[in-house]
């Protein structure tokens, strides 16, 4: 039906035909429209792109899919592409780095091409494969009725300025020191063009203005500490070569101040494919407060607080070291002196531990004075000291140093408007002779100054091998005085005490005896200083006490004494003051039955310079309890006569060491004869010890001693010779 019938309608042919020249027309008209519409485009785009031709930023201009039309010249200088290399391409093909992601292109075209405007970095590739970064503009521009006609890219090089701030940047996140950075500097480090970057904050931690720098290595380390720079570069180079896996250094760095900075510095190297390291970044940061407190600390852990030496700990290190490095010396030893301030306990305890303290100051001093620049002095104990010689050549080096110090400590010392004299005892060690370790040395130094203590003081011993088989002889003493005691092996031997002039029998001052299994009977100064050292003498003393109160209650019972006799017991200062005496001294009377007043307690010169109101104390409870003291070896103490009046005792025992000079030596009876005047008018009775001739007993009778023991009047003995002697 439809083909047959258009067949036959001439005129619907010719509508048809008209219809298509209307239509043919028009499109005609249009694409005239276009033509111009696109003959003003370029004319605009011509405009704009004679602008561009004289701008220093590249330009490039795209139609509005985004294909290249046009470029400036600062285009063609940076990119290294003409026109024609690029012309109808994308910008983003072009030039495509690996820097950015493909969905970065994608968000940039999505922007621009629903009207906005992107601005960022941008990496892109050269004609010759580099890499360049831009901050772009990219615009899209639009024509005279709001049409989009073109989009224009702006593009400024700051490769330069990117690569600084990367650096920067690579330190930050490595370290993920995002939050510690806003206190810290950064640097970064170019090693090719030997070029570093410092943080405004760096320069500002060094009192600089805010202002970022570059500088050359020098301006950096420049201002590092010498003593810390070489660490520093060390530090640096060997991880710049690979060796470690990151740069961590502590260092002084100087202040525009003039003052030092504790900094703490950290770093990584970047490195390219061979692994060689290109440039280091890193940060810095201040810790100054840190290091202060911890040097502190380390400082305090090593030193003595009160003189400021090093403390034992330091000094062992140091001694260490020196062994270590004599070693290697074949004619070079090490020595060691140990420094002991004779009777120091006394002064501490009469005068007061701030006198004792200024004491040991001032000592300090003069012992850190007496040495050489190499040695060191240290402070390891109480009024112990320790002189480290180090390579000493000549054994005359030691006697030299030891000799110096001696005479030093023996200068009057002024503290608190009194004059103190005081001596020191030094052991001597070297380690010419074997292989020793520290604590060996020291302890080599520690025997011999015992043994210059034991051979009168203020005098200086070098240790000898005989020493060391000494000391174990002394534990073995002290090992079997602890078995002797519980299995009772201390015995009491008395000896008289004769009245003057009539030669009638005073008193028994009970003298300890120790039988020995191994040795036979054994007088109390050869082990005496054992049972002290080793803690014994609280219960050697018990024993003692007791033991002369049951001797006394027997020869009473037997009628052997009379009562106005008395037994004497030896007190040890330590023990003077400690409450447990007088608990003990009750018991033993209690028990035994005696009298008071035949007890009498003898307590040396030393026991007077404890504690002042604890010795009174104690001297006066124990007259209140009815028991007479004596003072034992007058005159070889520290007490003046003046000193005497202040403290409760009832006789003096004028020490043997004068009544040996009687009769001839005339500064010997001047001593006596003071002490005698002196006593008769405190009302003090005397005893002479170490009495051993008739011609010192006749003296003491002419110059009117109320009383003497010694040999010439009977040697000390069993309980039993003295019941004969009765
Ligand atoms: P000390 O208390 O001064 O005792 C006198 C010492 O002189 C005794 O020595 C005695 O044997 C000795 N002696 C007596 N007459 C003469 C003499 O004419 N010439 C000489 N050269 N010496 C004489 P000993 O028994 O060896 O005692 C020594 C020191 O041991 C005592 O000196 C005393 O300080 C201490 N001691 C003895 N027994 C005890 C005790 O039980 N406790 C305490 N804490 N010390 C004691
Ligand atoms: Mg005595
Ligand atoms: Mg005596």
């Amino acid at each position: 039906m439809g083909q047959g019938s258009q067949l036959s309608n001439p005129a619907a042919k010719l509508g048809h035909t008209v219809e298509d020249l209307l239509r043919q027309l028009e499109a005609l008209q249009e694409r005239e429209r276009k033509l111009k519409k696109q003959l003003e485009e370029k004319d605009a785009l011509a405009r704009l792109g004679l602008a561009a031709e004289h701008v220093g930023d590249s330009i490039e201009f795209t139609d509005p899919n985004g294909a290249i039309q046009y470029v400036n010249p600062a285009y063609v200088a940076l990119t290294g592409y003409t026109l024609e290399d690029v012309l109808g391409l994308t910008p983003a093909d072009v030039m495509r780095s690996d820097a950015h992601s493909a969905a970065f292109y994608e968000e940039i075209w999505k922007t621009t091409s629903s009207g906005e405007i992107w601005k960022g970095l941008m990496t892109s590739v050269r004609k010759d494969g580099s890499e360049f970064t831009a901050d772009c503009t990219l615009s899209p521009v639009f024509g005279p009725d709001g049409e989009l006609m073109a989009f224009m890219c702006l593009r400024r090089d700051v490769t330069a300025e990117v690569h600084e701030k990367e650096l920067l940047r690579s330190a930050l996140s490595r370290y993920a020191l995002a939050s510690a950075g806003a206190n810290d500097g950064m640097w970064g480090w170019d090693l090719v063009g030997e070029e570093v970057l410092l943080s405004a904050r760096w320069r500002q931690m060094l009192g600089f203005a805010a202002m970022e720098f570059r500088g050359p290595p020098p301006e950096w380390f420049g201002r590092v500490h010498p003593e810390d720079r070489p660490a520093l570069e060390h530090g640096i180079q060997a991880h710049i070569r690979g060796d470690t896996v990151h740069i961590e250094a502590e260092y002084r760095i100087r202040h525009i101040d003039g003052g030092w900075r504790w900094v703490l510095c950290r770093g990584l190297a970047e490195r390219d494919r061979d692994g060689k390291a290109v440039r280091v970044a890193g940060s810095q940061g201040d810790i100054t407060k840190r290091k202060t407190a911890e040097l502190r600390l380390r400082h305090e852990a090593l030193h003595d607080a009160l003189t400021g030496l090093p403390n034992r700990v330091l000094f062992q290190d140091r001694l260490q070291q020196a062994l270590r490095r004599s070693a290697r010396q074949q004619d070079r030893s090490v020595a060691v002196l140990f420094v002991d301030l004779d009777r120091f306990k006394n002064v501490n305890d009469s005068l007061g531990h701030a006198v004792g303290d200024r004491l040991l100051q001032e000592v300090a001093r003069r012992l850190a004075r007496g040495v050489r620049s190499a040695d060191s002095v240290a402070r390891i104990g109480g009024d112990e000291f320790t002189v480290l010689l180090d390579s000493v050549g000549d054994p005359s080096e030691i006697d030299d140093v030891a000799r110096r110090i001696l005479e030093a400590v023996r200068q009057p010392i002024k503290v608190g408007g009194s004059e103190l004299v005081v001596s020191a005892s030094i052991g001597v060690a070297s380690s010419a002779s074997e292989d020793l370790r520290p604590e060996d040395l020291l302890r080599d130094a520690d025997t011999a100054m015992y043994r210059a203590k034991s051979a009168g003081r203020d005098r200086t011993v070098a240790f000898e091998p005989t020493m060391r088989e000494e000391i174990i002889g002394l534990v073995r003493i002290e090992n079997e005085l602890r078995q002797g005691l519980g299995r009772g092996e201390l015995m009491l031997y008395y000896q008289p005490i004769v009245a003057l002039p009539g030669m009638r029998l005073d008193g028994f001052e009970a003298l300890v005896r120790w039988n020995r299994p191994t040795a036979g009977i054994m007088p109390p100064d050869s082990f005496l200083h054992v049972a002290r050292d080793a803690g014994l003498m609280d219960r050697l003393e018990d024993w003692v006490l007791q033991a002369a109160c049951d001797q006394v209650a027997v020869w009473r019972a037997g009628g052997h004494i009379r009562e106005e006799s008395h037994v004497s017991v030896n007190v040890s200062p330590d023990r003077l003051t400690n409450p447990a005496l007088m608990e003990r001294v009750q018991e033993a009377l209690d028990r035994t039955g005696i009298p008071p007043r035949m007890l009498k307690l003898e307590i040396t010169e030393s026991s007077l310079l404890q504690d002042e109101h604890a010795v009174a104390s104690a001297l006066r409870d124990l007259r209140a309890l009815g028991i007479r003291v004596a003072l034992d070896d007058f005159g070889t103490g520290y007490s003046s006569l003046s000193y005497i009046h202040r403290f409760p005792v009832d006789v003096l025992k004028i020490d043997r060491s004068f009544i040996s000079g009687l009769p001839s030596d005339s500064s010997s009876e001047a001593i006596v004869r003071a002490i005698l005047g002196m006593a008769s008018g405190l009302g003090l009775e005397v005893v002479a010890e170490g009495v051993e001739t008739e011609g010192q007993l006749r003296r003491l009778i002419e110059l009117g001693c109320d009383a003497a023991q010694g040999y010439y009047l009977g040697r000390p003995g069993g309980p039993e010779t003295v019941a004969e002697e009765e």
